[in-house]
């Protein structure tokens, strides 16, 4: 039987992989090993997931010591590499953007493996975000990519890929709405407060740029006086809310894990996100949301008029907001397949492996 590799290292990624593992061992389609990287690697931010979506321990857990990203990216490379030209397995599965997608690409390239890509075709067109830098590499070191939304299989088609760039991609719907649709919401968890915004701030150009750190904060302060605003605080926010020195007057509570998530989007009235994951579940929740971006990751909840959009500013943000209570938003297309991601890659991986 082949092997799988599935290499890891983010919450969002782990959500995901929780979804495909199952499906690939229902189906005993491949043995599979999880390889954790250790980009993030808190009980918080990775030991839930694992614990709550019943997935098993990573098979190979690096450790990374260095929390730089780009000695991150050259430690995490060699280390793949060399396990992965030992294990030479059939596939290796990546997941998204991170540096974690980019080293595991780079290393199964330069391994030769078979490297597929799920979340490919995503396009901001914004090279001084790494998450751009990582996709573009992902997608071209790629021998299969596996499409969320249609317009993410368009825009591969458009830059080559499937003609000069010969690799054929597929559109198979987002493992996402797979999760949102399988693993059910805790049901004990309840906020405070019944009317509240849910929000989620943690994009590197937002907090690492201080101007538009604060900028969100001050308009989450101010608008937390017209309605609650709960932010479930990645750590990597608070770290940088408390450097700057910034005041804080939203509530604040510790990050969820996935089944509390749900419970927390789907209860709420509004989603202000910076968070592609967030964005797209609150699209299948059906709750308006205001995506604090200057380029959207998923410009088709926007287009579809499921959501607004708007640059990390505090007026900006503020004047949106008041347009999105107001606005009536469609959900109608189904812009992310229809719940069965998981079984499209099953059925294209029992094909090819
Ligand atoms: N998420 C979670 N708990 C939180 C915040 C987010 O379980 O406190 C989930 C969220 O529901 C989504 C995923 O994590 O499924 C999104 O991850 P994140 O926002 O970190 O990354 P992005 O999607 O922007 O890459």
């Amino acid at each position: 039987m082949k092997q799988i590799i599935h290499i890891v290292g983010n919450r969002p990624q782990f959500i995901k992989l929780a979804v495909l593992y199952k499906a690939i061992e229902a189906r005993k389609i491949a043995r599979q090993q999880i390889l954790h990287t250790g980009q993030h690697h808190s009980q918080e931010m990775s030991g839930i997931f694992f614990d709550d979506l019943a997935l098993p321990a990573p098979h190979i857990q690096l450790q990374i010591e260095n929390t730089d990203p780009d000695q991150f990216i050259a430690h995490t490379t060699r280390q793949l590499q060399h396990y992965l030209a030992a294990e030479q397995p059939g596939a290796v599965m990546i997941y998204g953007d991170t540096n974690t997608t980019y080293a595991a690409a780079m290393a199964a390239a330069r391994t030769g493996q078979s490297l597929h890509h799920f979340e490919a075709g995503v396009r901001t067109g914004d090279l001084k975000a790494p998450e751009e830098i990582n996709r573009l590499l992902a997608d071209r070191l790629s021998s299969v990519h596996y499409c969320c939304t249609l317009h993410n299989l368009q825009t591969l088609k458009a830059e080559g890929y499937g003609t000069a760039i010969t690799a054929t991609p597929f559109f198979t719907g987002d493992l996402m709405l797979d999760a949102y649709l399988k693993i059910p919401e805790d049901a004990s968890f309840k906020p405070e407060t019944t009317s509240y915004v849910a929000c989620t701030i943690h994009r590197a150009e937002h907090i690492l740029v201080k101007k538009n750190l604060e900028a969100i904060i001050d308009a989450l302060n101010d608008l937390h006086r017209q309605i609650p605003v709960i932010v479930p605080l990645h750590p990597h926010t608070q770290k940088k809310i408390t450097e700057a020195g910034l005041t804080v007057s939203f509530r604040i509570i510790p990050p969820l894990g996935y089944p509390q998530m749900k419970a927390f989007i789907k209860q709420a009235a509004f989603i202000i996100t910076d968070s592609g994951g967030v964005s797209r579940e609150a699209y299948f929740a059906e709750k308006p949301s205001l995506v604090v971006m200057a380029r959207p990751v998923w410009p088709e909840i926007i287009r579809s008029g499921a959501g607004l959009a708007c640059a990390p500013h505090r007026d900006a943000i503020l004047n949106t907001f008041i347009q999105l209570a107001q606005h009536t938003p469609n959900y109608k297309a189904a812009l992310f397949g229809y719940g069965n991601a998981a079984q499209n890659i099953c059925d294209h991986l029992s094909d090819s492996l």
